[in-house]
């Protein structure tokens, strides 16, 4: 086995390889196809803030506008010392895929600021967002780009966005920004929503492959708000959480672990998870990926299924929650070891898809029941995840490259019927 690259771990070339073969498979005109896959515009903003001790402090950020050729730009922005913009525009990408994959009229967009959120205050972390998003005051709009939580952001970040971009054309504008408190026009369900998302997805393969939830073992590495949201909805359907792990490690524990307990110490008593004292292995946060399971959530960050590991998965579904987790060197190990996989475009497809009610509920000032939003969201899921099935399986490919397919052939179909504006 050659070692892993950096070539293999930048994710910008990963979201490229797979856009190639999904748009020679498409038979996509040259044209058309270095539309789609170039960015549509790209912002560097600096972001001078005043740090607590007074002195001045100029952070770097980003905005990559990838498509608007379905609608306005979605997606995230997150705040990580390891921001960069090849990563910025690979994850614009992927949120147009995403959206399309769900057909929900949205293009795709993300944005990111360089800075360590642990180690900022309440207050710098609030002056960074507002300089961002005052800086980007023509760029975001509710029918130009809507931006959300992502890595090292949440809903107070966004209640910021909200607050500044509003300040800025001096209404109070809540559809630019999703992910928001419920007080400020956020939706019901949008925390749990990727969550539960990744577990329709994993009931539809289950049933696919005549597996029954019952005792079904997951691992999930990544402890944030989708892991943590995943494996508390999991659990409570009958799942069994066996690994999990966060940024300061892992705990492998066969016989399941007391999720809410779980949550309680990470979340209510902020302690580190391997710490845990209701049972488990501490390992590293890597290793919990290796166990044998029936499910494998990697809900963590980017390229943590490497040519260099991927032999060693063992799992018989892949469903991935973080965008991005498998390289594209990863994804022909995964295949040939006849893992059943749901790709990030669709697994972690629950979270904008709330966002996109939630942009809805804005714009009409009428909001839902929760378990009207879950339910919308259980159609939006199970539509999406058969038609990527139903592909792949009539046309003899794997999983990711069918929703790649389905994706960019949507989007491919909006864009002749708009034409070329010249
Ligand atoms: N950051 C999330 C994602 O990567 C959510 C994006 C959104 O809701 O716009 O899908």
């Amino acid at each position: 086995m050659s070692a892993v690259t950096s070539d293999e771990l930048n994710v910008y070339k990963s979201a490229e390889a797979r856009f190639e073969i999904a748009a020679k498979k498409l038979n996509l005109e040259e044209g058309i196809y270095s539309y789609l896959k170039y960015p549509s515009k790209e912002i560097t903003v600096y972001i001078p803030i005043a740090r607590d001790n007074g002195k001045v402090e100029v952070f770097t950020g980003y905005r990559v506008l990838h498509s608007s050729i379905r609608g306005p730009g979605k997606g995230g922005i997150r705040f990580a010392p390891d921001v960069s913009i090849d990563e910025v525009r690979a994850l614009a990408a992927w949120m147009t895929w995403k959206c399309a994959v769900v057909n929900i009229p949205f293009g795709g967009a993300k944005g990111g600021v360089i800075c360590d959120p642990t180690k900022l205050s309440k207050n710098e972390l609030e002056r960074i967002t507002r300089r961002y998003t005052a800086e980007l005051s023509e760029w975001f709009g509710p029918e130009r780009d809507v931006p959300a939580p992502d890595i090292g952001t949440n809903e107070q970040t966004m209640a910021w966005v909200m607050d500044t971009y509003s300040m800025h054309v001096r209404q109070a504008t809540t559809a630019v920004v999703t992910g928001k408190p419920l007080e400020l026009g956020g939706s019901q369900g949008r925390k749990e929503a990727t969550g539960r998302g990744l577990m329709m997805c994993c009931d539809n393969a289950l049933a696919k492959l005549k597996m029954k939830r019952e005792g079904c073992r997951v691992i999930i590495q990544g402890f944030g708000n989708v892991g943590s949201q995943a494996a508390i909805l999991m659990q409570e359907a009958g799942y069994k959480i066996i690994g999990v792990a966060d940024i300061h490690g892992g705990l492998y524990n066969d016989k399941g672990f007391d999720v809410p307990k779980l949550v309680d110490w990470v979340y209510g008593q902020r302690k580190p998870l391997p710490e845990f004292p209701g049972g488990g292995d501490k390992q590293t946060a890597q290793e919990v990926l290796f166990h044998p399971t029936d499910i494998l959530v990697p809900a963590a960050t980017e390229n943590q299924i490497t040519s260099g590991n991927a032999n060693r998965v063992e799992c018989k579904i892949l469903c991935e929650g973080a965008n991005g987790p498998t390289t594209s060197h990863a994804d022909k190990i995964i295949e040939d070891k006849g893992i059943f996989i749901i790709p990030d475009i669709l697994g972690n497809a629950g979270g904008v898809t709330v966002s996109y009610f939630e942009w809805v509920q804005d714009r009409q000032g009428f909001f839902w029941r929760e378990s009207e939003v879950n339910e919308r969201l259980q159609d939006v899921m199970d539509q999406s995840f058969e038609q990527v099935v139903r592909y792949a399986e009539t046309h003899g490919v794997n999983n990711r490259i069918a929703a790649y397919i389905v994706a960019i052939d949507r989007v491919a179909r909006a864009l002749k019927l708009r034409g070329i504006y010249a």
